[in-house]
């Protein structure tokens, strides 16, 4: 995903549109690596201006697996944004998301701008960062590790065993019987 600036400034102050897919395996978000299902679809538009300023347009979407924090069930987060961007080659400050518009540096010997890193670092933005299945997921019993959610009434055997409230010859009868 990258912008060609010797184009962009040769078609100076025309907006040039573009499209693309980019496969993306995965994205790394506090230390976990989550799958991106299908590919991240971008699309928008960057324009070069008189004072050599890069204006980028930026839609984009991904569906992203993150685990439900109590459950550990997959979540697909469908994430869609738009952004607006704009890269100067004489500043010394980049302003990274302040209210509606980005302001980053690229070097005047730049050939290109790479969009990828700044689409990431969207995502990472968008993502939930406690992700639960739903609102009043039960979670797992602590002591077998049963989803909750799938038994409503869950009588830990586990748990029953560690407590002894469960004498343990009545399972020697169980495996008799
Ligand atoms: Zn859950
Ligand atoms: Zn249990």
């Amino acid at each position: 995903m990258h912008i060609n600036l010797s184009e962009l400034r040769r078609r100076e102050g025309e907006f040039v549109h573009f499209e693309e897919e980019i496969e993306l395996d995965q994205i790394n978000f506090h230390q976990d690596e989550l799958p991106v299902r299908g590919p991240l679809s971008v699309s928008g538009g960057a324009i070069f201006t008189s004072d050599e300023t890069v204006h980028v347009s930026l839609d984009f979407s991904a569906n992203v697996v993150q685990h439900c924090r109590r459950c550990l069930e997959p979540i697909e987060e469908h994430l869609d944004r738009h952004e607006e961007l704009e890269f100067r080659f004489d500043i010394d400050t980049e302003v990274d998301s302040d209210g509606d518009l980005s302001i980053y540096r690229y070097q005047k010997t730049d050939k290109t701008i790479d969009l990828l890193p700044y689409l990431k670092r969207f995502i990472k933005l968008d993502l939930e960062p406690y992700p639960l299945c739903k609102h009043d997921c039960k979670g797992l019993c602590p002591h077998c590790g049963a989803n909750l959610n799938l038994e409503e009434d869950h009588q830990c055997q586990e748990e029953e065993e560690k407590t002894g409230a469960k004498d343990p010859r009545m399972d020697k009868l169980g495996e008799l019987l």
